[in-house]
């Protein structure tokens, strides 16, 4: 999914007010992040962290976000972080999360700390040959079980 600059803005403005309202105060370290799905609908994610230093990361909370609104095909995800040092990329965790909803094609847009465009990465970049519901799949469970099926079914005939 490509933006327009219009867009994109709109998409920094989401991404950079959910870092703003983080929750992290163990690591200082405050992300946000807009997830675009496949209806274009828009869900902003951000880091909350508890007292034992367990935490849920700005993927995982848009993600709930999006899940919870009945949406479940991610096109795009935007993330910003607190630096300019370096670009915030989803951590490998939020790799896997992601990867559950990912649509083909989705794209990774990582921002510096003013919200300028550092990078737009593949997401297969960032989890190359990756493992997902389709795998399951084969073992007859999984969203994707159905398809299989008639995958299979096709082929007998
Ligand atoms: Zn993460």
């Amino acid at each position: 999914m490509k933006f327009t600059k219009e867009e994109m803005k709109v998409l920094t403005r989401v991404a950079t007010e959910a870092r703003d309202n983080a929750y992290c105060p163990y690591s200082n370290h405050p992300v946000g992040v807009a997830l675009v799905t496949d209806t274009g609908m828009v869900f902003p994610g951000s880091n909350v962290e508890i007292a034992h230093y367990k935490g849920v990361c700005a993927e995982a909370s848009a993600i709930s976000n999006m899940v919870t609104a009945g949406e479940r095909k991610i096109a795009a995800v935007v993330v910003i972080g607190p630096a300019m040092e370096y670009l915030c990329t989803p951590c490998g965790d939020c790799r896997q999360r992601l990867r559950e909803f990912a649509s083909p094609g989705m794209k990774v847009y990582s921002l510096w700390k003013d919200g300028k465009l550092g990078a737009t990465t593949d997401f297969t970049k960032l989890l190359p040959m990756s493992f997902g519901p389709e795998n399951l799949a084969e073992v007859g469970s999984g969203p994707h079980k159905n398809k299989l099926k008639k995958r299979k079914k096709a082929r007998k005939k």
